[in-house]
């Protein structure tokens, strides 16, 4: 279908943008790779009367680490996040979720920012975002703020930002010794969206104890889900013992919020959730350190 009408613009600074936006109220919107929005707008499920075009905007493609985070920008490509060393090596937890999004040419064009600022439930990024304890930087009229992953997946395609906010960057807590992150998706089909997916990030302390753990949870919610029954169940337990990952597992299944569709019934995806946290969890111990 041919989308409706509407204007578009592409400043070249992030004040002009922010401008735009706040000139033009709800109607306007953002557009960074388009992979997202675009078949929206051809599906006519949403009709904004103007288009910002952020991809003309200098410092908002990148990867770093700097201070006490890793930093990406919002405009970074998924095929970057995909091909950087930095990320495959020391947050293999994003390197696995860059890899399972779309096919080649989605990852090419789609950006990191534009997958967690569309809100949709399905998307990978979210769950990984909500594991890792990543903040998200946004920048609009009144300034800068930083919003943490678990206050930004509001509802479905309902994120906290403002209608003149722009995501200018997203900031994960920096690597640290004896941390490891999994990245697991069960799809129908290759370049599938989830059926569902899950995300584990840990760091182990002396002993194999779990000092720190992040899970989330994608495409059996309203939202990304962050499972935090099954977070402070594991803290302080070790990763070795079968008993504890098994009731991890179960915790995490059950805040799972799932509707039954075309990929499958509603206690089916709980099970997937069941078996994929138990995986990944042990998958995250072993790039942490904890032999298996
Ligand atoms: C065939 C196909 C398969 C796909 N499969 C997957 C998949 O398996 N997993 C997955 O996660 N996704 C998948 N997607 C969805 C898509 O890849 C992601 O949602 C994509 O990363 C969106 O990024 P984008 O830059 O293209 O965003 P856009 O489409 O440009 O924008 C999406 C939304 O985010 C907003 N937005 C974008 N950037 C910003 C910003 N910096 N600040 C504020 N708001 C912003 C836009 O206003 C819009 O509402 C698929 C898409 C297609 C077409």
């Amino acid at each position: 279908m041919i989308p409706p009408t509407f204007d578009y613009a592409s400043p070249k600074s992030l004040s002009e943008a922010i401008g735009l936006l706040a000139s033009r109220g709800e109607g306007a919107k953002v557009i960074a790779g388009g992979q997202s929005l675009i078949p929206l707008l051809k599906l006519r499920l949403a009709s904004p009367s103007l288009l910002v075009d952020i991809n003309r905007i200098h410092g908002l493609n990148r990867i770093e680490e700097s201070g006490d985070s890793l930093r990406i920008g919002a405009l970074t490509r998924m095929a970057d996040v995909e091909a950087s060393d930095l990320i495959m090596e020391r947050y293999p937890i994003i390197h696995d979720a860059s890899e399972v999004i779309g096919d080649p040419l989605v990852r090419n064009l789609g950006t990191v920012g534009g997958n967690v600022s569309h809100g949709d439930p399905n998307n990978d990024m979210p769950a990984v975002m909500l594991a890792l304890g990543a903040a998200f930087v946004a920048t609009g009229s009144a300034g800068e703020r930083t919003i943490k992953a678990q206050d930004f997946f509001l509802d479905t395609f309902t994120v906290a930002l403002n209608h003149d906010e722009i995501l200018t960057e997203i900031r994960v807590p920096k690597s640290r010794p004896k941390s490891g992150g999994c990245y697991l998706k069960l799809e129908q089909k290759v370049a599938d969206f989830a059926t569902a997916g899950v995300a584990v990030q840990v760091r182990l302390i002396e002993g194999g104890e779990c000092e720190e753990i992040g899970i989330g949870l994608t495409a059996v919610g309203p939202a990304a889900i962050k499972a935090k029954k099954a977070e402070n169940w594991m803290r302080r337990k070790t990763w070795f013992d079968s008993r504890a990952v098994e009731e991890l597992a179960r915790l995490a299944a059950q805040e799972a919020n799932p509707m039954t569709d075309i990929r499958g019934t509603a206690a089916y995806k709980r099970q997937v959730v069941a078996r994929l946290v138990s995986r990944a969890f042990r998958r995250a111990c072993k790039r942490a350190g904890g032999a298996l």
